[in-house]
């Protein structure tokens, strides 16, 4: 095993260590919104309409990515990252001073020309991944986005990024925000478009509102979304069968060919499913690591709590983060972490199945039910050919 893998290893399971003794180690995985602004016009998400306040230049992210030092992961999101038309000196300033093992954007698709050639000259492609993001088939995703962010467009993005998947290394899939009865709907159909062309398809179910991106929440704590057991659905969702649509989704997940998303997939589905089946003690349920392993940053360099909590604890352009991650505000809000109940987020949820170390306690535990005849576990996502690869694409 190469040298710079058993060191990450070792990085990771220290990490774990520190997030179960309630320490705050150093950032592994971060969360950069590049921008709230977004040419789209979703019904769900207020980013559009936000006022997009000042957002750090490359060379200011650069800085700020400095002071993070080594990340394991930088996950590049918005708003529309690509209405940054510096995203590349981005992605090049956070790859010099972060060096993260995967870089990965999301995008709505609508802006091809920027995304491939993004794809085309960043300098480390073979750790570049791209998920493109669609709200259903074509009526139901422009009914949805507005006439700048179709869905002939976004497919033409992944057509063009799938075809560089070889030449490149880059890693490209296909995200499927389920926002409505009819888009539940439309999964075989987007499935159908995408699965003849190698590319896999996840889903998630849109919550009842969004946090992050909502006006009313910008700056506050979304604690009605937060709830202990079952799943805050978004109002379009009433009716549908949402707990049939994630048992298939299970079922499929072992067909996907990447064996990070095939074991983070299965993860996460299995604790959709359990909410959702408004069990009173839903599993998994990974300890959070917001605040410790997993810290986002918003386009003016300030880093909020969460996803559900953008109260924010400092900012990274003008503080160390020595003053930021061990300051007072730090410490009130990772003791509201610890109290929190816990949500079902898979931006959040992801980190911290992995900072906490509750993938190997939940493999640990899907093996002695296994044993027990009491269903599969984790370790059966992963084929006997790919060993040697996990530790490269989950890291
Ligand atoms: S959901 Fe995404 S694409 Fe839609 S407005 Fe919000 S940031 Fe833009
Ligand atoms: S579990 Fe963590 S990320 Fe989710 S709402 Fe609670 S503190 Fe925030």
């Amino acid at each position: 095993m190469a040298v710079g893998v058993v060191k990450r290893l070792a990085a990771l399971a220290g990490a774990v260590l520190k997030n179960r003794r309630g320490g705050a180690p150093h950032p592994a995985w971060c969360t950069y919104l590049v921008t709230f602004r977004c040419n789209a016009r979703c019904g769900m998400c207020d980013s559009w309409r936000m006022k997009p306040g000042s957002e750090l230049s490359a060379a200011d992210a650069g800085r700020v990515f400095a002071k993070l030092g080594r990340l394991d992961v930088v996950r590049i999101t918005g708003g529309e990252p690509f209405l940054r038309t510096d995203l590349l000196e981005i992605a090049e300033a956070v790859t010099r001073a972060s060096r993260p093992g995967v870089l990965h954007i999301t995008t709505n698709g609508s802006l091809t020309d920027r995304v491939v050639e993004l794809a085309e000259r960043y300098s480390a492609p073979r750790r570049l991944a791209f998920m493109v993001s669609f709200d259903g088939h074509r009526e139901e995703h422009d009914a949805n986005r507005g006439k700048d962010v179709t869905f002939d467009t976004a497919m033409e993005t992944v057509r063009r990024l799938a075809a560089l998947r070889k030449p490149l290394g880059i890693d490209v899939s296909v995200n499927h925000t389920v926002i409505s009865a009819q888009s539940l709907a439309d999964s075989h159909r987007l499935r159908a478009e995408f699965l003849p062309r190698g590319i896999d398809v996840q889903s998630v179910l849109a919550y009842a509102e969004s946090s992050m991106y909502g006006i009313k929440l910008r700056g506050k704590r979304a604690e009605h979304l937060i709830v202990p057991a079952g799943y805050p659905l978004h109002p379009k969702l009433a009716g549908a069968d949402v707990v049939g649509f994630v048992q298939r989704e299970l079922a499929r997940v072992s067909g996907m060919k990447s064996v990070a998303r095939r074991i983070g997939k299965s993860y996460y589905l299995r604790g959709l499913l359990a909410r959702l089946q408004g069990g009173a003690n839903p599993m998994p349920r990974p300890p959070c690591v917001a605040l410790r392993s997993h810290v986002r940053l918003l386009p003016d360099g300030s880093v909020p709590v969460c996803q559900f909590n953008t109260e924010t604890v400092g900012n990274l352009a003008t503080q160390s983060l020595e003053d930021v991650w061990q300051g007072a505000k730090a410490r009130t809000s990772r003791a509201w972490v610890d109290a929190c109940p816990g949500c079902w987020a898979e931006c959040e949820v992801m980190p911290s199945a992995i900072y906490s170390g509750d993938f190997i306690a939940d493999a640990a535990r899907g093996i002695a039910g296994a044993v027990r005849g009491m269903g599969s576990h984790l370790f059966s996502m992963i084929r006997p050919e790919e060993s040697d690869r996990i530790a490269r694409e989950t890291i």
